[in-house]
């Protein structure tokens, strides 16, 4: 077995017996890991988390040869998002998140992009506050991405009182959640495809024009190829252009209300084509 160390986010956890734990976790380093944390319910132990959902920590672990689970044996805190728990909206939203993250990827199979992308969205929602629209249209894109997580002792706290909810919350939870939704499908090879048919690869010659969109079929649809296809539906050329600057990475969360109900509508069916199935947060985060 050799020992390995990697930044994780807790995306699952399960309790194993009266003191272990087994606990999934998304690395930067390898991708999903699944290991046993002996004496992880212990309080003094190597592991000085709890292995709460949504915490982020330095481990070490050894990797198992073939098949069976790694052994964890040694788990560091290094960032929690406390905010996340006096929203629920968010709360849900950081689930859900886990969830593509437990769920819909292979084992040892690393997305840096991904992860780092997880972490962002966990510091996001966990915002007690919405960020404030910046002049002149800068929106989220005027922030500093950052990959460097905070040390120990830079944990973020909030005086919030429990589930206080911010003006536009729902807005910022939205647009966090649909970016990540943009670098899971990304990720994994299932971008949206919005400036060509996703049937037969025509090009849009108005890429910023309404058109038909299919989640099965993964984007747009010319008028030739849509009505074979059973779940099409319409798309504005606003919600086509929001799902092209959100997956860009340039666009923030002040969408408008009916053009973020309709990129929710586009992207969470996607999600749940190329999931097999639709997540059991999806409802929680779209409220349906
Ligand atoms: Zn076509």
């Amino acid at each position: 077995m050799a020992a390995e160390r990697a930044l994780a986010i807790v995306v699952r956890g399960t309790d194993w017996s009266e003191t272990s734990r087994i606990t999934t976790l998304f690395t930067r380093e390898f991708g999903k890991v699944r290991a046993l944390a002996k004496g992880g319910r212990r309080l003094k132990s190597n592991f000085d988390v709890a292995f709460d959902l949504l915490t982020v920590c330095q481990i070490m672990f050894l990797r198992k040869a073939s098949g069976g689970l790694d052994l964890l044996t040694e788990a560091r805190l290094e960032e929690q998002f406390p905010a996340l728990r006096q929203n629920l909206p968010a709360l849900y939203a950081g689930y859900y998140v886990a969830e593509l993250l437990a769920d819909g990827t292979q084992d040892y199979d690393p997305h840096v992009p991904l992860f780092d992308a997880a972490v962002e969205t966990l510091r996001a929602l966990g915002s007690p506050t919405p960020p404030a629209p910046l002049p002149e249209g800068k929106g989220e894109s005027g922030r500093v991405a950052s990959t460097d997580l905070p040390d120990a002792s830079k944990f973020r706290r909030s005086v919030s009182p429990p589930f206080r909810e911010a003006p536009g919350v729902g807005s910022s939870t939205a647009g966090a959640v649909s970016a990540f939704e943009l670098v899971w499908l990304h990720e994994l090879g299932y971008s949206p495809r919005l400036d060509a048919c996703a049937g037969c690869g025509i090009e849009r010659v108005n890429p910023s024009a309404a058109a038909l969109y299919s989640p099965s079929a993964g984007g747009v649809l010319c008028p030739q190829c849509g009505p074979a296809v059973a779940d099409r539906r319409g798309a504005s050329g606003a919600a086509l252009s929001a799902l092209r600057a959100l997956g860009a990475g340039g666009a923030g969360p002040e969408l408008a209300p009916a053009v973020r109900t309709e990129v929710r509508h586009l992207l969470g069916p996607t999600v749940s084509c190329v999931l097999g199935r639709r997540p059991r947060l999806l409802g929680y985060v779209d409220g349906g």
